[in-house]
């Protein structure tokens, strides 16, 4: 049974009208079937308004699994000693990209851990290569870095950075990446936000420790700082990291959250992430139902894809690329034509 307040908060929601902590708090404790149906049809009318009916491609090239930091719940954690690094070379990165301009893709996501290797001239270097000979768009998600490699990179043509909160608890945030807080990374994202890129955010959902009460903080941070792009996806335990014992996030959790999110943020990009088809193959279908309209397929050579071991089974569903289209198209979606940029608010 839909619950009166339930409703009217869906329908202020839907009217883009402001919502209280009390608010969406109420919005993520619902445990009933019905009352989680209006919520994923709230957010489903909500994109469709906003963001239309295209699901964008996002190719992702995980270009170096080399890591100094040490955060708890990544398997590219410098202390795992387990894993098999390694790093490729700017003209392998640049074989990718001509390979997803072939395969119709409008941009692509350059993706590593914090590789010192990749400085500020390397990195600037790559991106001009890759403006001069392909049309893509180019998102970099490389990590903490100097604001001048920011700028150095946005100069030689970058479009986008992907740098997500995970959590917004001080608290949560320092435990989870030891030596780092999340007044640093606020301070990352503000300067990549006045470097005019497109900036993309998100979190995880179920990680130790993480309350409801930061779970509706991760919402409010989103919408304070209007992102382009929020990914949300459950937490995944990684075997060889300090968190290997803790259970698993709840995909139901952590779409819902990305409903919620939809119906707050209005017109932002919200992908299907990887990490919700891996604790369920319905996983990326169940959010593309739920507000979702971009997926990042992974375009990584197959020879280093299963090293960039983030958490455990991280890999395309069978079929890759075609069955992320026939899936897109069996919703009635279409595929992204453009470079999809965020579109402007309606
Ligand atoms: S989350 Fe990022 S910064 Fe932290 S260990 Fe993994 S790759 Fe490195």
């Amino acid at each position: 049974m839909i619950r009166e307040r339930f409703l009217k908060i869906l329908q202020a929601g839907e009217r883009g009208e402001g919502l209280s902590s009390e608010d969406l708090d109420f919005l993520l404790s619902a445990e009933d079937q019905e009352e989680d149906g209006a919520l994923f049809q709230t957010a489903e009318r909500v994109r469709k308004e906003k963001v239309g009916n295209e699901v964008h491609l996002r190719g992702i090239v995980e270009f170096s699994n080399i890591c100094v930091q040490n955060c708890l719940y990544c398997g590219l954690r410098r202390d795992n000693r387990r894993l098999r690094r390694y790093r490729m070379t700017p003209g392998e990165i640049l074989d990718c990209t001509r390979n997803a301009m072939k395969i119709g893709l409008k941009t692509v996501v350059l993706q590593s851990g914090e590789d010192p290797w990749f400085t500020q001239d390397r990195l600037s270097g790559l991106i001009r290569r890759i403006k001069e000979e392909t049309d893509l768009a180019i998102t970099l998600s490389v990590g903490e870095r100097p604001a001048e490699d920011y700028r150095a990179w946005k100069r030689a043509g970058a479009d986008r950075y992907l740098l997500k909160q995970e959590t917004a608890s001080p608290a949560l945030f320092a435990r989870l990446r030891p030596g780092r807080t999340l007044r640093e990374r606020l301070d990352s994202l503000r300067a990549l936000k006045e470097l005019g890129y497109e900036v993309g955010s998100g979190n995880m959902v179920g990680l130790p420790g993480q309350t409801e009460k930061d779970l509706v903080a991760d919402i409010q941070l989103f919408k304070e700082w209007d992102f382009d792009m929020i990914g949300i996806g459950p937490f995944i335990p990684h075997p060889s990291t300090p968190l290997a014992e803790s259970p698993a996030g709840d995909l139901h959790r952590s779409v819902k959250i990305l409903a919620v999110t939809r119906i707050v943020t209005g017109n932002t990009h919200l992908p299907a992430t990887t990490a919700s088809g891996v604790l369920d193959p319905q996983g990326r279908k169940k959010a593309l139902l739920a507000g979702a309209n971009v997926i990042m397929p992974d375009i990584t050579p197959g020879k280093y894809r299963e090293h960039y071991d983030i958490y455990p089974g991280k890999t395309e569903p069978q079929g890759g690329m075609d069955s992320l289209i026939q899936l897109i198209t069996s919703l009635g979606r279409v595929i992204g034509r453009g470079a999809g940029n965020r579109r402007p608010p309606s």
